[in-house]
Formats: structure tokens, C-alpha cells, sequence
């Protein structure tokens, strides 16, 4: 049993001070609030959630600023940017990217995310294309070796477009039959224990039938796992699924699908105002990724209306353009900022912003990531972050502002530790695993600029 003893915790009720904790089993067994420390207790600073980051493809975290050279034809946009990592896609083998996530999810420990929704559609390994689970154990192996709580969302793929019924080449590793994305999504969910859960997944609208959707969908409903999709990130996906079924992405699925709150819809950045309601009254969360739909170009989510509806919403760090969830949340308002040209904008239930914000987030994700209650309490999961309670970000902030300061000052975090299914990940500010993870990250990233 580990005993730890924190000034301050936020706890589900609001801080908390002199809080001491036990944690056994990976769960927190035992939690008192103004109490005394005891011989052999761990004392720390202030004790936050971890939060969840909902949408990850962890091997696009090697693309990081590789698309940021104008192309000579100065078209740049999505689209373009989706013919350098379809290139990248295609050269990312087993062991690489073991290497590429464990080095991203040990990222993502060190800036306070304590699980992660991998959003995985790589199932064929370029070196044997015959195997479709190598690619999954890839990822499940980055897991466990950085100690991130893994959400693992098998995500089918099978078609290049909505008219357009077969994979491009640059897709064909994505794709498989349906069949056999449900047979991989069995032995994956066979696989699941204390710390992996496994969801399911279509890639978007444009790329499955809506017969394949239709029978994913059943089955993520009947076992009321997390259900995730990207839909209408981009104005052409809006065109084309309006030339092809006649109605806005958002509006068609809500008229389709059986779509409530074990539903993830990721960006849903394109929706008229029926639809914002619509999605905001469906309870899915929508899972924002605000620093690389700002990197893309996608545009920008109608936040506070969603929000007005009653609309859930997680954060995700995407294509690991950042790994700051602190930024992420950040962004989330400053769009409503510029957008608006007012100031304190989500501001619904809290006048503090980076309160609601941290706290909206923690909600959704762990919504979308299919864990069973959000927050520090007992019989939770044992998955927290300790933030040093003398760094210069948070002097001269009470209970009220904390969360404040840490979503609206763009410093280094003052992350110390975290602990996921208590175990300690990162202690004095450093990934356990983070040596090991860098060489073997550097060494990965050598040998796929040799296959270039
Ligand atoms: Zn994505």
C-alpha cells in the first residue's frame, strides 16, 4: 500500500486541504480530508486529476513539424497535409511504432494526461501485411511500458470516399474486410485489464458503408462501449455527404443512429446551429482537439453553443502537434475569444474559465474513454498528478485561481509526479521510462528517414 499526503487535492466536492490518500490495488482505497500525516506517508503538493486525452494517433506524433514547409504549388491545406502523413503511414512497421507511441504517451504522463483513446486504424504492418493484430500489440505495448491507461479504439476503414467504394492505395494498409475488423476488435477486447479497455470505431462518415456503420454501431450500443468517429472536420466532407445522402454529416448521423452518450464525435467542427443542439441534446462528446484543428485549418467548433445545449466535450491532442492538455484547453477559449471579441467566455456553471474548462474536460473524457467515474475519490482508479506547490505558476493562487493559472500561463507545467493505477510514472518531473523512451524514439525516427 502507498500512503500519500498532499497541502491540497481537488477532490470531487472542491479542494481539499491536508488530504491523505491510500492507494492499493491501483485503486485509492481510503481518502480523509483535513487529517494528520503519519510515519512513512509520501508528502506532496496539490493533487489533480488526471485527465483524459480522448483522440491520439500516436504515430503521427513523427510528423511533428515536417508539414510546415509551403508546397512550391501554394495549395496547401488538409488535404495536402494528408498526402505527407499517408506517406508516413505507410513506412510505420510494428517496432516502430512501439517506439513512436511509448515515446508520445510518456509525453503525455509528463504534461498531466494519465489515459489515452488511441484512435487506431494502421492494421496491416508493412513488413508482413498479412497481420493484423501486430500493429494493436504495438500500441498496447507502448502502454505498458510508459503506464498510461489505454483506451484502445479499433477503427474500421474500407472505402477512399463516399462514392467511391474501394481504398486508395495509400489506404489499402487501413482497410480491412468487416469481418475481420470485428474478429481483431474480439481479441483486442480479450486482451483488456486494469489499465487497457478497448471501444470501437469507424474512421468518418466517408470512409464505411452505412451498412458497416450500421452493425459497429450496433454492437458498440449493445455493449454501451465507447463509440468513436471524426465527422465533419472539413467543409468538403460537409459537400460531399450532402451530394451523397442528402444531409449535413452531424445531421445524418443523428437521424440514422442511435447516437447517446457512449459516443464520441471527434471535431464535429462543421455544424449548422440545428445540429449543434441536436448533438448538444444526443449526450455524445464531442473531442476537440484545438491545436491541431488550428495546425490543419479544419475551423473553429461553436463551443459556447454547443455548451448552452448541455453539450459534453473532451480534449485531444490529435496529431501531437502539442502535448500540453493545459494549451489545449487554452485554445478552446482563446477561439471563443477572437471569435466573439469578448473575454471569459465558457463561463457556464463557473465564472473561474479554466475551472469549467479543466472540469468539463475531465468529465467528457472520461465519458469518451469508457472509465467509470471522474475524479479522486475512494474506490476510483489510483491515476492523479502532483503539481509542485512552490513553482512560480501557481504562487500567489488560491483555490479559486489554480486552475486558472495552470490553463492561462503558457510556462512550463509544474507537473512533479503522476501516479496511473498507483503506480508512479513520473517522479521529480521525469518519465521513469523517459530515457529509455527517447533512445529508442531517436533510433526509430533514424531508421525511418533511412527508409525515406
Ligand atoms: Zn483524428
Amino acid at each position: 500500500m502507498t500512503t500519500v499526503f498532499a497541502k491540497k487535492a481537488l477532490l470531487p466536492s472542491g479542494w481539499a486541504t491536508d488530504v491523505r490518500l491510500e492507494v492499493s490495488d491501483g485503486l485509492v482505497s481510503h481518502i480523509e480530508a483535513d487529517a494528520s500525516a503519519a510515519p512513512g506517508d509520501e508528502a506532496v503538493g496539490y493533487i489533480i486529476p488526471g485527465l483524459c486525452n480522448a483522440h491520439s494517433h500516436a504515430f503521427q506524433r513523427a510528423l511533428a513539424g515536417h508539414t510546415e514547409q509551403r508546397s512550391p504549388a501554394g495549395h496547401d491545406n488538409f488535404w495536402s497535409w494528408r498526402e505527407r502523413m499517408y506517406e508516413l503511414a505507410g513506412r510505420v512497421d510494428a517496432d516502430t511504432l512501439t517506439a513512436i507511441a511509448r515515446q508520445v504517451y510518456c509525453e503525455m504522463l509528463s504534461s498531466g494526461y494519465t489515459s489515452v483513446a488511441e484512435f487506431h486504424y494502421l492494421h496491416r504492418d508493412p513488413k508482413n501485411l498479412d497481420a493484423v493484430d501486430t500493429m494493436f500489440a504495438a500500441i498496447s505495448t507502448a502502454a505498458a511500458d510508459s503506464g498510461i491507461r489505454l483506451t484502445y479504439i479499433p477503427v474500421h476503414y474500407e472505402r477512399a470516399g463516399f462514392d467511391d467504394p474501394e481504398p486508395l492505395p495509400h489506404q489499402r494498409s487501413f482497410a480491412l474486410s468487416l469481418p475481420d475488423f470485428m474478429a481483431h476488435r474480439e481479441r483486442a477486447a480479450a486482451t483488456s485489464s486494469a489499465a487497457v479497455n478497448v471501444g470501437l470505431g469507424v474512421h468518418s462518415l466517408r470512409a464505411v458503408s452505412r451498412e458497416s456503420l450500421q452493425e459497429i454501431a450496433r454492437v458498440a450500443n449493445d455493449a454501451f462501449v465507447p463509440m468513436h468517429l471524426h465527422i465533419a472536420e472539413q467543409q468538403r466532407e460537409v459537400d460531399q455527404c450532402m451530394a451523397a445522402y442528402g444531409r449535413r454529416p452531424v445531421r445524418w448521423l443523428l437521424e440514422n443512429f442511435d447516437v447517446s452518450g457512449n459516443w464520441c464525435l471527434v471535431h464535429a467542427t462543421h455544424m449548422d446551429a440545428d445540429e449543434v443542439a441536436a448533438m448538444a441534446r444526443s449526450g455524445a462528446v464531442a473531442a476537440l482537439c484545438p491545436s491541431t484543428e488550428a495546425n490543419l485549418g479544419d475551423g473553429l467548433f461553436p463551443l459556447n453553443d454547443f455548451l448552452t445545449h448541455g453539450g459534453r466535450i473532451a480534449i485531444g491532442s490529435d496529431s501531437h502537434v502539442s502535448i500540453n492538455p493545459f494549451e489545449e484547453l487554452r485554445w478552446l477559449e482563446y477561439g471563443q475569444r477572437l471569435a466573439t471579441n469578448t473575454r471569459n467566455v465558457v463561463s457556464l456553471r463557473d465564472s473561474h474559465v479554466g475551472s469549467e474548462l479543466f472540469l468539463r474536460a475531465l468529465e467528457g473524457g472520461t465519458a469518451a474513454s469508457g472509465q467509470e467515474s471522474a475524479g479522486i475519490k475512494a474506490g476510483s482508479a489510483a491515476d492523479f498528478v502532483v503539481l509542485c506547490d512552490d513553482d512560480p505558476m501557481l504562487a500567489g493562487h488560491g483555490d479559486e485561481s489554480r486552475l486558472d493559472a495552470l490553463v492561462f500561463s503558457g510556462y512550463p507545467l509544474p507537473v512533479e509526479r503522476v501516479m496511473v493505477n498507483g503506480e508512479w510514472q513520473v517522479v521529480d518531473a521525469t518519465h521513469v521510462q523517459r530515457d529509455m523512451a527517447r533512445e529508442a524514439y531517436s533510433a526509430a525516427i533514424a531508421d525511418l528517414g533511412a527508409a525515406k
